[in-house]
């Protein structure tokens, strides 16, 4: 995980120097000794203490959110979650603000960093451990020798610092594949519609029918399926990205961020469905699905979210993103701003399937997908099918129902996205 790479080297930069047991905030007259906390052996302030000394208020907001409203500036962090926003950047924190004893406590770097970089008006004097606050038409004045500069993050974690929306090549997995697209100076005339195929490699997804030896794997009909939208979206102008064209397995947070790195304009990921419960029962579930992201509201809801959130234990090494915290806050703070455009999308999407599948409708729902949470774009899960069905299993094997399928998901997509353009256009 290059977020949490990137943190650890943040935090042996600001760490370097010896932790003070208080820290001195300098603002004109005023003068507030803050104390520093070890919890969990790591140095904290608490922070309605150095929000205080900074004259701003501490906001604290439903699930666990909190703001730092200080004159300079806004912070926006959740307690547990190692990232912090200032707008729209991403910060990557040394660990996590926590609460202890009904208090916010947030990492040192927040003195020694995320103040002076991101906040500004406050230099940090490392020696003196003071935090003091300076003119910043003036800044000249502050340049003085024993003032050590805040730690500066590695360059190559600039993009993520200060452009969220573009990832840096290392973020992306190790084998995505971009489908032949246009010179990227068309970019911006073309749409670009980035097509996740579900599971892959060792992780096989749903495996059916129940009832009969198992010849239906979810990795494949998604593969298949998903090719065939790919082409028709092609022979239709529009760009395409596939975040994988092979058995492979590509862990689910990096499936959004090859859209994002892309700038993908919408993401459709593409899987099959399942039961809960292994029985005759379960065997007769059939029908399709669209998911747009949001909380999962129904049991039935909730169970297809962890079945395909299940994902993540296939994923080892530097793609394990279990719980990826900067995925939390993109779905809190960014996804947000698609949820409506992504309900659109999936009512488009699913509305459209009617006149293909052979049903039941079981219409639009909201889960909270890990592969749609890091997406910066409009995004929906699309369940095509139950492969645990014996006739659905039939029905979505054969090819010619596949390119049926991928035909009509291509239309919507090219329908919302005319909608969506003049909508957008309209309002300009
Ligand atoms: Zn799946």
């Amino acid at each position: 995980m290059i977020a949490l790479f990137l943190a650890l080297q943040i935090g042996s930069a600001a760490m370097s120097a010896p932790i003070p047991t208080f820290i001195v905030v300098r603002n004109g007259g005023n003068v507030t000794s803050v104390p520093v906390t070890i919890t969990g052996g790591e140095a904290t302030v608490r922070a309605d203490v150095l929000v205080r000394a900074l004259k701003g208020i501490l906001i604290t907001g439903t699930n666990l959110h909190y703001t730092l409203a200080l004159p300079q500036g806004r912070v926006d962090l959740i307690d547990g979650i190692p990232f912090a926003k200032r707008d729209t950047v991403t910060i990557p924190l040394t660990r996590s603000p926590q609460v202890h004893g009904g208090q916010l406590y947030l990492p040192f770097q927040f003195v020694t960093d995320v103040i002076p970089r991101y906040i500004g008006g406050y230099v940090y004097d490392s020696p003196q451990a003071e935090l003091r606050a300076f003119d910043p038409n003036s800044a000249g004045r502050v340049a003085s020798s024993a003032i050590t500069p805040a730690p500066r993050q590695p360059a190559s974690s600039t993009a993520v610092a200060s452009a969220p929306r573009s990832v840096p090549e290392s973020v992306k997995a190790p084998t995505p594949t971009p489908a032949p697209r246009a010179a990227t100076a068309s970019r911006r005339t073309r749409k670009l519609v980035v097509i996740d195929a579900g599971h892959g490699g060792p992780d096989t997804g749903m495996r059916g029918p129940i009832g009969t030896p198992i010849w239906f794997v979810e990795k494949d009909v998604t593969l298949s399926v998903a090719k065939k939208l790919a082409a028709v979206l092609e022979a239709r102008g529009m760009d395409v990205l596939m975040t994988r064209t092979t058995d492979t397995l590509i862990a689910l947070y990096d499936r959004g961020r090859i859209a994002n790195a892309n700038h993908g304009d919408v993401f459709i990921s593409i899987h099959c469905n399942a039961p809960g419960s292994n029985t005759a029962a379960g065997a007769r579930e059939r029908g399709f699905e669209t998911y747009f992201l949001a909380e999962a509201k129904t049991e039935d809801e909730r169970r297809v979210q962890d079945m395909e959130n299940e994902s993540v234990k296939f994923e080892t090494g530097a793609n394990a993103a279990k719980g990826d915290p900067l995925s939390f806050i993109i779905t809190d703070m960014a996804q947000n701003e698609h949820l409506r455009e992504s309900s659109d999308l999936a009512e488009t999407i699913q509305t459209g399937m009617i006149d293909v599948h052979p049903g039941p409708n079981r219409g639009v729902q909201q889960a909270n997908f890990a592969v749609l949470r890091g997406s910066y774009m409009p995004a929906v899960l699309v369940e095509i099918g139950f492969g645990s069905n014996q006739s659905e299993a039939a029905f979505l094997s054969d090819q010619a129902n596949q390119r049926a399928l991928a035909r009509n998901i291509a239309e919507s997509v090219l329908a919302y996205l005319g909608h969506y353009e003049s909508r957008v256009g309209a309002q300009r």
